[in-house]
């Protein structure tokens, strides 16, 4: 007795594409999340965000989203494009189940949240990584006196105002962030330890996605080379700026060391005026600020005093917790080793797990469509 062909744990824009594609095929599907709505870590999001990739390529299978969105829709519309979907597809959700265990038991799936444990032959984890930022650590780190958070509780500039704030890390939530903050008037370093990748959002009037897809079978090195002089047209000069661009293309970036480039809308003109400060990696904090990294060994940059640091050092689902020791689904780190394909346990699946050149959401989509056809091999009718 089961109680459902497919458990599907998140009811983020994987979980529910995922539970839309399997139940367009039939496959009697329940989504448990643990908050208490649909697209909860959208809805969490700062106020400012916007999608990065065009409208027309991050709608989930089956609706589109809607025509009088803008190329770049806000989070809000994205909040309540999530809402209308599982919606329209009459999505069976639990809300309020935080799922703390998936075991394999008599041929189907166990899944645990609180009191209740559910089965199915089928189960797939799109939970996301927000529930896993990364966050480093640095010498004096205690002492320091001043406000530290991760950009995942960033929500806008009002609390900032009149401070001195350091954002550590120039991906996509740093340069935004770093941007935000320098729009709304605060005084704004970003910390960028290493080199970094530059992408217009968009090249010859064409979202940079677009060209991605087309370029989808090249190899990532040639894709990368093929582009870099358009790219660097785009971007213009980073000489004196502080930043050093990254050897390694943003293709080869994603596909390596599964890094996204910056997108950038905005935050490389606000540090050509010297809005935003570019400084390099932290050597150790201080109780007022902190002190960066010298270039040569040994010697010392004076402190700075920052009120606040936020991190922008992105996040690293791990999820060993979820699924046990699983050396042949997860990587040394909890990372799964494939998302979107078959996995090495037989109904088990992961959506959106690994970041894609193509965009996140797309890439999901694609995914969710594939694991509902492997899907319905491994199904078995509910009670
Ligand atoms: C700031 C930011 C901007 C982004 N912008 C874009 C963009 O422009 N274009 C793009 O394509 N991609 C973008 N992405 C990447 C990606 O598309 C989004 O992160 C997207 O939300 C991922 O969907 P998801 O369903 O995999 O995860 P999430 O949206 O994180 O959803 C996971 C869900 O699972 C739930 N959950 C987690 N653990 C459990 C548990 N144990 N039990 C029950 N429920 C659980 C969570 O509450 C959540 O509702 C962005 C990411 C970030 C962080």
């Amino acid at each position: 007795m089961h109680d459902a062909d497919a458990i599907v744990v998140g009811a983020g824009p994987a979980g529910l594409a995922c539970a839309a594609q399997l139940a367009a095929r039939g496959v009697c599907t329940l989504v448990l999340e643990k908050a208490d709505a649909v697209g909860a870590v959208w809805r969490r999001h700062y106020d400012r965000l916007h999608l990065h990739t065009d409208r027309a390529h991050s709608g989930l299978p089956g609706l589109p989203m809607p025509r009088d969105y803008p190329r770049y829709p806000s989070r809000d519309q994205v909040v309540a494009y999530l809402e209308n979907y599982a919606e329209h597809f009459a999505l069976a959700i639990e809300f309020h189940r935080t799922v703390s265990g998936i075991r394999r038991s008599g041929g189907a799936w166990q899944v645990d949240a609180g009191s209740r444990r559910y089965t199915a032959p089928i189960a797939v984890v799109a939970t996301g990584w927000a529930d896993f930022p990364r966050r480093p650590t640095w010498p004096g780190q205690r002492a320091y006196r001043g406000k530290t958070m991760h950009s995942c509780d960033y929500r806008n500039p009002s609390s900032f105002e009149g401070r001195r704030v350091l954002v550590v890390g120039l991906g996509n939530s740093g340069g935004e962030i770093a941007l935000d903050l320098a729009e709304a008037g605060v005084e704004v370093a970003i910390a960028v330890r290493g080199p970094v990748r530059i992408l217009p959002r968009e090249l010859l009037g064409l979202p940079i996605l677009t060209w991605a897809i087309a370029q989808a079978r090249l190899p990532p090195r040639l894709a990368d080379a093929i582009n870099a002089p358009a790219i660097r047209l785009a971007i213009g000069s980073t000489r004196g700026l502080g930043l050093t661009i990254a050897r390694k293309g943003p293709r080869q970036m994603i596909a390596e060391d599964r890094r996204i480039p910056l997108l950038d809308v905005g935050t490389l003109a606000r540090i050509r005026t010297g809005d935003i400060a570019v400084r390099g990696g932290i050597a150790r904090f201080t109780a007022e600020g902190v002190v960066f990294a010298a270039s040569s060994p040994g010697a010392e940059r004076p402190a700075e005093r920052f009120d606040a640091v936020i991190l922008a050092t992105g996040f690293r689902p791990d999820l060993r917790a979820l699924l046990g020791p699983s050396p042949e689904l997860l990587d040394t780190g909890g990372v799964p080793r494939t998302t979107g394909a078959a996995t090495a346990q037989p109904g088990l699946f992961f959506c959106g797990q690994i970041p894609s050149s193509t965009g996140q959401l797309r890439q999901i989509g694609i995914e969710a469509e594939h694991i509902a056809r492997l899907a319905t091999h491994t199904r078995r009718p509910a009670p």
